[in-house]
């Protein structure tokens, strides 16, 4: 599996970038994580609207969701002009009445996913596990060829996250936090915490995503290479991890 990040960044984009959104390839499917605001016009760099197959969304917070609604209308679009030639998954949980929107028409189908779903795109396999935040989130796992890459959605420090991340081959991991920021905020995990979980379980590949706005963002690798020794890299617009 190839997986390419297309926004790295909390709460909003920066200048000319996206906030969370990450495409993963495999031989016969092309599916995005999560589809925050800037997603669309970044994306279309790598890959055109009508060839994603799925978007798997980890929860409603806008900076994961808000690019999901314009890519309606380009399904409608792309269907009646005959560029798209199936509709469009859309799999996200039910605990909010946001699921409900996720249909449009004949163009977008939602499907329901939780802590019980297994996925299969082919030989690609997604599982995933709650995690704590002020929005119920959900982390994902994608196994394909003995291989693994966990995804964390949003999530403070909790045992759905480090359960779901033991022995990652890479874990994409939401870093929102600088150590000074520890039992001040809440709803996100701090750099500490990241190397912490990784440390413990064994991860190969650690990649910090879903930046702040404030200070100075590659202090956060290096409070997080306090606790993990591992490979740790910054997600940035088009770089690309294979596995
Ligand atoms: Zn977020
Ligand atoms: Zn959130």
């Amino acid at each position: 599996m190839k997986i390419t990040i297309i926004g790295q960044w909390g709460a909003y984009p920066e200048k000319g970038e996206a906030s969370t959104c990450y495409l993963l390839q495999t031989e016969n499917y092309n599916i995005l994580i999560d589809c925050g605001s800037g997603a669309l016009a970044s994306v279309q760099k790598y890959i055109s609207l009508d060839d994603i197959d799925a978007i798997l969304i980890s929860h409603y917070h806008w900076d994961h969701i808000a690019d999901i609604f314009p890519y309606q209308y380009n399904t409608a679009i792309s269907f009646n002009t005959g560029k798209r030639k199936k509709p469009l998954e859309i799999y996200g949980h039910k605990k909010d009445d946001m699921f409900l929107k996720l249909n449009y028409n004949e163009y977008c189908i939602s499907k329901e996913i939780d802590e019980k779903t297994i996925l299969n795109f082919d030989s690609l396999k997604v599982s995933f596990n709650w995690c704590k935040h002020p929005a119920p989130s959900l982390a994902m796992k994608f196994q394909e060829n003995g291989k693994s890459f966990v995804f964390s959605g949003d999530t403070e420090y909790c045992e759905g996250i480090v359960e779901i991340s033991k022995n990652a081959d890479i874990f994409l991991c939401e870093c929102s936090f600088y150590d000074e920021d520890f039992g001040k905020l809440k709803g996100h995990l701090t750099a500490g915490e990241v190397g912490e979980i990784s440390n413990k379980n064994n991860v190969k590949n650690l990649v910090l995503t879903h930046f702040p706005h404030y200070g100075e963002i590659n202090m956060l690798k290096e409070q997080v290479s306090n606790k993990f020794k591992g490979n740790i890299e910054m997600a940035s617009k088009g770089k690309v991890f294979e596995l």
